[in-house]
């Protein structure tokens, strides 16, 4: 169901993003909860009173409907499992309850029957901060049609005690007013449903800021300052003995001249499909980033030497395949790459040093190679 261009998804999203939401619906449960109290305590006070006249099962009925409805609505609530529910709040369900029981209280009363039902106007109001326009005008309805529902049936069973003209007017009256309160309460939603697109697209921004915090704007690729609190983070858990990680440094070959013989474009173009390249060769949990220029990093979690020369391999191999002379484009770029391996205790500069060696190793040796690094 959409409500007003925020599909379910998104209202999900919403959710999240409020803050304390958890305390929002435990606070509107209990708004609610009090209005089934409210009704509960006029019920027994019109009783009290004599004005109502309802068989004495059908009026323990209702009390055991009603408290029985609150503290099984306050535990799903308290619960959570309704969370990722479209409506978390059931406020339509229960809101449909109450007025069923204000129907039955007002069924029992003859001059004052408008009295029972008159809790359904803060009912509306209270419900209108969670429901849309829809469901608000479907329970105003449901309102005005079950009141007349009751006097038909009150009419039939015991004849009519009061003016019908009178009563009719009241019925009227009654549906008139819930219809502007519903009116009323689709703008409070309307409100809302503002406040969500805000904070949605406030969130879209956030994470704009946050991925180019992180990210290098030519491919897309996490940048150095990113990569380098990721080396950290691996560190850390290398250190902790959690697992071992490797590193491999790449440098496309002959860069230079691809800029020369092509233009720029083209080299841009080279590194982005690079990138693109070598992600999908990833498996899920490796890291790659691009240092600059024509220079990336892979960060291997959990393989040593041995793993990281054979991805370091495979990358080379498969991306030595590419050509781009279809397109008009350079024929084959090159790589070089030189692997290591994490040592536990070491610093990240240290790690760095060896592959950035085992690289110049690639180069020098040749180009289009992968080396690892050099016993200490
Ligand atoms: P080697 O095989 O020794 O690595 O040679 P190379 O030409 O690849 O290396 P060198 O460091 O001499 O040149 C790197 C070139 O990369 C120089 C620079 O013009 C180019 N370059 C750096 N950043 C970018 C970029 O963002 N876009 C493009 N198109 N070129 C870049
Ligand atoms: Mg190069
Ligand atoms: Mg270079």
């Amino acid at each position: 169901m959409k409500d007003g261009g925020i599909k379910d998804g998104e209202w999900r999203r919403v959710r999240r993003l409020t803050v304390n939401e958890q305390r929002l619906l435990r606070r509107h449960g209990r708004a609610l909860v009090s209005v089934s109290g409210l009704h509960a305590l006029l019920t027994m006070l019109l009783w009290w009173m004599g004005a109502l006249h309802l068989p004495a099962p059908v009026l323990w009925g209702l009390l055991a409907v009603l408290a029985g409805s609150a503290m099984l609505y306050l535990l799903f609530l308290e619960s959570g499992v309704t969370a990722e529910w479209r409506e978390p709040s059931l406020s339509f369900p229960m809101a449909t309850l109450l007025l069923c029981t204000f129907l039955v209280t007002a069924y029992g009363l003859d001059e004052a029957r408008i009295s029972a039902l008159m809790l359904f106007f803060p009912l509306l109001l209270l419900v209108s901060f969670r429901l849309g326009a829809g469901a608000l005008l479907v329970l105003a309805l449901l309102a005005s049609l079950g009141y007349a529902a009751m006097l038909t049936l009150a009419w039939s069973l015991h004849g009519v005690r009061v003016s019908p003209v009178l009563e009719a007017l009241m019925w009227l009256v009654f549906s008139l007013v819930s219809l502007s309160f519903a009116v009323t309460g689709s703008g409070v939603n309307g409100l809302r449903r503002r406040l969500a697109v805000k904070n949605l697209a406030l969130a879209d921004a956030l994470e704009q800021v946050r991925d180019l915090a992180i990210r290098d704007d030519l491919t897309g690729l996490f940048n150095r300052r990113h990569i380098m609190e990721v080396l950290e983070r691996q560190k850390g858990l290398a250190d902790s003995g959690i697992y071992p990680f490797s590193v491999c440094y790449v440098d496309l070959d002959y860069f230079k001249a691809i800029n020369d013989a092509f233009g720029h474009g083209w080299g841009d173009r080279v590194l982005r499909d690079f990138a693109e390249h070598a992600l999908a060769d990833l498996r899920e949990g490796d890291y790659l980033a691009r240092l600059g220029g024509e220079e990336f990093i892979l960060v291997l979690p959990q393989s040593d030497l041995d793993g990281a020369e054979l991805v370091a391999e495979r990358l080379r191999r498969r991306w030595g395949e590419r050509s781009f002379r279809a397109l008009n484009g350079p024929p084959k770029v090159s790589l070089s790459a030189g692997v290591a391996s994490y040592r536990v205790g070491e610093t990240i500069d240290q790690l760095l040093a060896r592959a950035d060696h085992a690289l110049y190793l690639a180069k020098s040796g040749g180009r289009d190679r992968v080396r690892r690094e050099v016993q200490p």
